[in-house]
């Protein structure tokens, strides 16, 4: 049986019982479900939570070529999968250690993104500004090479995902209102003198 609705290749027995599962539509769903013929408990399929992180350092901003498929050769933020025992900026300051060897403060937040894939489980993107970055880049294994980008620089062609799209456009027009925001600031620490 295929199913369209739960997962391309569902599992067939119950992780709790070990009981056969069955695609049903249970009374309190509005959509069908994996139900355990033993244990009736339902076995949920939800997108996956993904943590990353945009580092930049003197105006310039890190990517990474992918050395793992999906998309292996594109360029990307440091980002993955969140651990069951962390929040989302532990995740996202782990991923930049361990994908280009920055140690980084994550936060404030970038932006959360979802990309919903039927074929596959989807995945949540929560990314967050690195600050701070410590350390020299030194690239992880699932990583092919790192670079420092001008914002003029990008490619955007050779982006991973559409989140990575959607994560540095956010990131660049953050940036760009920071700037437009610093001379006022910087206007009323210091006031024009005027002559005369
Ligand atoms: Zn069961």
């Amino acid at each position: 049986m295929t199913s369209t609705h739960v997962s391309p290749s569902p599992p067939r027995f119950c992780p709790h019982c070990g009981g056969h599962l069955s695609e049903r539509l249970p009374a309190t769903e509005e959509r069908p479900r994996l139900v355990c013929d033993q244990c009736q408990r339902i076995l949920y399929f939800n997108p996956r939570v993904v943590a990353g992180v945009i580092v930049a350092r003197g105006g310039r901003l890190l990517l990474l070529r992918r050395a793992i498929e999906p998309r292996r050769g594109t360029w990307t933020f440091p980002a993955g999968y969140m651990e069951i025992d962390e929040t989302a900026e532990q995740a996202a300051a782990r991923e930049a250690e361990e994908e280009v060897g920055l140690k980084v403060k994550a936060g404030p937040l970038v932006g959360v993104y979802s990309r919903p894939v039927p074929e596959s489980p989807g995945v949540l993107v929560v990314v967050f500004q690195g600050q701070q970055p410590r350390g020299r880049v030194k690239i992880g294994c699932e990583v092919l090479e790192a670079r420092w980008f001008a914002p003029d620089d990008i490619p955007w062609d050779d982006l991973s995902f559409d989140t990575t799209h959607w994560a540095l456009r956010d990131w660049l027009r953050a940036r760009h209102d920071r700037r437009r925001r610093r001379p006022q600031r910087a206007a009323r620490l210091f006031p024009p003198r005027r002559g005369g």
